[in-house]
């Protein structure tokens, strides 16, 4: 209210000086619109919420680097996120902002126009599998997780599927580049057709020789060999930054959302 007033009375000040044909940006103006003075005026609430909401801020732009589990006191924030539709909506985002740069790419009919998809958290949501985990606020369980993968049975992530669906008719030629192993390669497959994938140029997998690799150098090799063999990476997606950076990177990279868990 007090705002309001003082407001009202900055701009009867200018009105007044305009008048007199004498411009005058009043030192209250200046003052109502520092931003010293927005900061000085509004209480930022200290609150859960606010502290989780600016802690997935670091998480998706990276700032944070490598973490291991979500804050105990995000938990709920994180199921908030995950399960009240904000992270249908993002991921939705993310999907539009990615067709709308491959409508921009001319393809080609020669076959080697590509876009490289990871798979977890990108295709697929494991999101059944982490309502039963904490949603990323427990030590993560390799061998539970494996039988999860097992079961061949993650849906996909809607504004995924409808995007991946889009740039095969549009003429891309799509590679799926996941840090799953190789002993995985059956039930992944069988996965992707559960959650009503198909059509995938190839699907590389970590070998034996991938073994102990980094994601972010595993991937970039992996994009390096596609390149070499002359194909034209214009866009990757992904929900670890480990997924989209290092060499070989593609024209145009496009981050899912994931504050459940993070992949050096
Ligand atoms: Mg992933």
């Amino acid at each position: 209210m007090a705002y309001a007033q003082n407001l009202i009375a900055a701009l009867f000040i200018s009105f007044t000086s305009f008048s007199q044909s004498i411009l005058v940006i009043s030192p209250e103006i200046l003052d109502l619109f520092s931003l010293n003075h927005v900061f000085a005026h509004r209480k930022i609430p200290n609150d859960n919420a606010m502290y989780c909401e600016s802690w997935r801020f670091t998480v998706e732009t990276n700032d944070i680097g490598f973490w291991t589990l979500i804050p105990q006191k995000c938990t709920s924030f994180v199921q908030d996120y995950m399960t009240s539709g904000r992270y249908s909506s993002d991921s939705s985002a993310v999907a539009d902002q990615s067709l709308a740069f491959a409508n921009t790419v001319n393809v080609s009919n020669d076959g080697m126009d590509a876009w490289i998809f990871d798979i977890d958290e990108t295709l697929l949501s494991n999101l059944p599998y982490y309502i039963n985990h904490g949603f990323g606020s427990e030590i993560f369980d390799e061998v539970a997780f494996d039988k999860w993968v097992n079961e061949a049975e993650a849906p996909a992530i809607p504004a995924s599927l409808k995007l991946y669906k889009e740039l095969h008719q549009r003429g891309f030629k799509i590679f799926l580049l996941t840090g799953r192993s190789e002993f995985q390669r059956n039930d992944t497959e069988k996965n992707m057709v559960y959650a009503g994938y198909s059509n995938w140029e190839r699907l590389i997998l970590r070998g034996p020789s991938d073994k102990g690799k980094p994601a972010t150098q595993y991937k970039s090799e992996k994009r390096k060999e596609l390149e070499d063999e002359g194909y034209r990476i214009h866009g990757s997606s992904g929900d670890q930054w480990s997924d989209l950076v290092g060499f070989a990177v593609a024209q145009r990279s496009f981050k899912l959302p994931n504050p459940m868990y993070y992949i050096a």
